[in-house]
């Protein structure tokens, strides 16, 4: 399961379209200093007109810095004029006149705003950073000053109400419903009074995030955890204990040691320091914070944020928070993620005791008189890792060399599956010299997409791995895709080749999975393109491409010695393959844990939220009754430092999970039907890859697989069926 985003979804979130999605920590201290932001007022924007480039490729080698600025201002004041005139129009709302008009409006904004936010995420600099800062509270009021506006509303639902009786195809339908919704959700349907109270809630709530994210900053800082003696740190790396050097000298405690916290429960030294005593000491300086009484303390927020939210899900209607935004997700109800919650908490937990049994064992084993903890969990588990596995992951880079892997893994099962050729053009210009352009073509030879790759890392690029959409599909707008896949793989030296780990090509067919949503998209208007589509659903068909990394005739295709050309040894695949499901235990009930604590705080009303003193006995009490509570193992984050559930993603951590029961339940049907053909990928775009957000999400999987979403295969693949419970 890789935990990545589109930034489709990013940018939705930055317009305000869909559910925003965890935000990213940016640096507010950067600067506006570039000289080329000075704007030079003789050259056109280049993004005033849509690129004369094949595919609309953005213009990377004319863009400047000093063109995003007056390109987002003129694209909001563009919108505005768009829908003060669908607003205003003094003929009887219709399909086209306001619905359709809507969607056709705002296309300098979506321009500049795709590439970019986009390039604010590859390849950022502090100008671009000054300006998304600035940009995000102008776009949230633009979004607001849309979806709060009467009369525009007024058209809207006069078309929904007629929608039966307009002959309108189903795509049509349901964009009429999904406007409608987005208004309804927003609170356009509020007595004036309501609306009144609503702004406040959320403008108090937007207060409390910042303020609940500075604290956690703050806290988790003066959380790190100080060393006197070199000795105790033995285990650690001479790299890491460098760096523990130096964060001590930078808090000016020269001569001693800092090892600062990472957001999460678990924190990486623990695998490998020695001295028991400071593991005990790291893990609960990560437990406690946000709890413990200091100035930063989280628990009188957490406790006001779940009165407001469940005070403003009742406003809309909604007997809780969880409710309201499970309705506009795959799951649908708060009882469909409840039932998946508790269908997986038992065997996971089973496997963690088992787990911790075996390790037990171990700290018995080698003397260690003492009940292990969470704090032991990493260290020993690395330990019986080793003993079981023999694995060197090093041992395995060599035969994954990058280009290799690219053009004779991930392509050629695309070639396999969907006939897909690939064609580098060297003649669009690019943003770095290092990135690479293909275009995708059909079997038939008929032109498809532009496919970006950008796979290195760079200091100005921010972690992790995703998809994005710089131009997206539609009929409408008569556009066709052009996505781009960005991971952050070290750049070898000159003239070496880049080896990658299997993770690394693990992530690669993953963001091509979300590649192949945005490349397949066939839908009318742009609001259900490509990965336009509900949260808990994004990241499954990409989790489903996961599944041809070490399918044979992939593997064999590509993983070879990139000196010798020799394919890699079986031996050596078969303990990559049989170390997966090691830990498996651990991993899901932490994960679990956090999923669980998100939907008990917002599956309340306002009256049953406690106060800041009962927030931790809430939480405790949560993870008791949903039979999660195994001490050696906490959730992955808990309450008072649980960044998902005070930013987009409250009652929405679920959401890797329910779309890896989907994954688990197409490799099935892949397996079942003959693995990869021309058949089952052709199968697969038609029902499932093409239809974006056209169509309700679990239908396209109905359509897909022919049945009902199962947890059996999932339980199977982490290895959660053979537990005792
Ligand atoms: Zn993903």
């Amino acid at each position: 399961m890789t935990h990545c985003l589109t930034l489709a979804a990013a940018l939705a979130l930055s317009l305000g379209i869909t559910a925003p999605v965890m935000a990213e920590e940016t640096d507010k201290s950067a600067q506006s200093a570039d000289k080329s932001s000075s704007p030079a007022s003789d050259a056109i924007n280049p993004f005033f007109a849509p690129s004369p480039l094949p595919y609309q490729f953005p213009q990377f080698d004319k863009i400047r810095d000093a063109d995003y600025t007056p390109a987002f201002e003129k694209g909001m004041a563009d919108n505005r004029a768009e829908i003060d005139a669908i607003a205003n129009n003094e003929e009887p709302a219709t399909f086209d006149n306001t619905i359709v008009a809507m969607e056709r409006s705002g296309a300098l904004l979506n321009r500049v705003a795709r590439v970019f936010f986009g390039l604010a995420g590859t390849n950022t600099n502090d100008t671009m950073q000054a300006i998304q800062a600035d940009m995000a509270p102008k776009l949230s009021a633009h979004n607001d000053l849309i979806l709060l506006n009467g009369k525009l509303f007024a058209r809207v639902e006069s078309v929904y109400n007629q929608r039966d009786s307009l002959g309108l195809d189903p795509e049509s339908r349901r964009l009429v419903e999904r406007y409608h919704t987005d208004f309804v959700r927003a609170g356009a349907k509020l007595s004036e009074s309501d609306k009144t109270r609503l702004k406040a809630i959320n403008a108090e709530m937007a207060s409390l995030a910042t303020e609940f994210s500075q604290n956690l900053l703050k806290e988790t800082n003066a959380s790190a955890v100080i060393v006197d003696d070199r000795s105790k740190l033995t285990g650690l790396t001479d790299d890491a204990i460098g760096a523990a050097s130096e964060a001590a000298k930078s808090r000016e405690l020269e001569g001693k040691y800092v090892i600062p916290l990472k957001n999460t429960s678990g924190q990486p030294p623990l695998a490998s320091l020695q001295d028991r005593a400071l593991r005990e000491r790291i893990m609960q300086a990560s437990l406690t914070r946000g709890s413990k009484g200091s100035e930063w303390d989280n628990r009188g927020i957490v406790a006001s944020m779940a009165k407001l939210r469940a005070e403003r899900a009742a406003l809309l209607g909604y007997p809780n928070h969880a409710a309201y935004v499970l309705e506009d997700e795959t799951a649908g109800t708060v009882e469909a993620v409840n039932k998946l919650l508790s269908q997986l908490a038992p065997p996971a937990v089973a496997n963690a005791r088992a787990e911790g049994a075996d390790i037990q064992k171990m700290i018995d084993r080698e003397g260690g008189d003492f009940q292990l903890s969470a704090a032991d969990w990493a260290y020993y588990t690395e330990k019986v890792r080793k003993e079981k596995f023999d694995l060197d992951a090093e041992e395995l880079r060599p035969y994954f060399e990058m280009n290799n892997v690219l053009q004779n893994g991930v392509f050629f099962a695309a070639n396999k599956l969907y006939g897909l050729t690939f064609k580098e053009r060297k003649d669009l210009p690019v943003y770095l010299p290092d990135i690479k352009v293909f275009e995708v073509f059909e079997e038939n030879g008929d032109p498809l997409a532009l496919f970006i790759v950008d796979y290195y890392a760079r200091s100005n690029k921010r972690g992790g791995a995703w998809m994005n959409a710089y131009v997206q599909q539609s009929e409408l707008d008569g556009t066709r895709p052009v996505v781009g896949n960005h991971l952050n793989i070290p750049k070898p030296a000159d003239g070496e080749p880049t080896l990658m780990t299997y993770d690394e090509v693990n992530t690669a067919f993953h963001e091509f999975g979300h590649a192949l949503h945005g490349m397949f998209s066939n839908v009318k208007y742009p609001r259900f393109s490509g990965t336009t589509v509900p949260r808990d659903f994004v990241e499954y068909p990409s989790q489903v491409n996961e599944m041809w990394v070490a399918w044979p005739e992939v593997l064999q295709n590509y993983a070879k010695h990139y000196k010798t050309g020799e394919p890699i040894p079986k031996s050596l695949l078969d303990k990559v393959i049989a170390s997966e499901k090691f830990n498996q235990g651990f991993a899901t009930t932490e994960y679990l844990g956090a999923a669980l604590l998100d939907q008990a705080w917002h599956q309340i009303t306002a009256a049953q939220a406690p106060d800041a003193d009962g927030v931790l006995a809430f939480e405790a009490a949560a993870l008791k009754k949903a039979g999660i509570d195994y001490a050696p193992v906490p959730p992955r984050y808990r309450t008072t430092y649980f960044s998902h559930i005070m930013g987009g993603y409250s009652a929405g951590y679920y959401a890797y999970i329910w779309s890896e029961v989907l994954d688990a339940g197409s490799v099935k049907w892949f397996k079942e039907n003959g693995g990869l053909t021309r058949k089952n990928g052709d199968h697969f775009r038609k029902t499932l890859l093409s239809r974006g957000g056209s169509e309700d999400a679990i239908t396209l999987y109905r359509n897909f697989s022919g049945g009902e979403p199962d947890v059996q295969p999932l339980l199977e693949r982490r290895g959660l069926t053979g537990a005792k419970q």
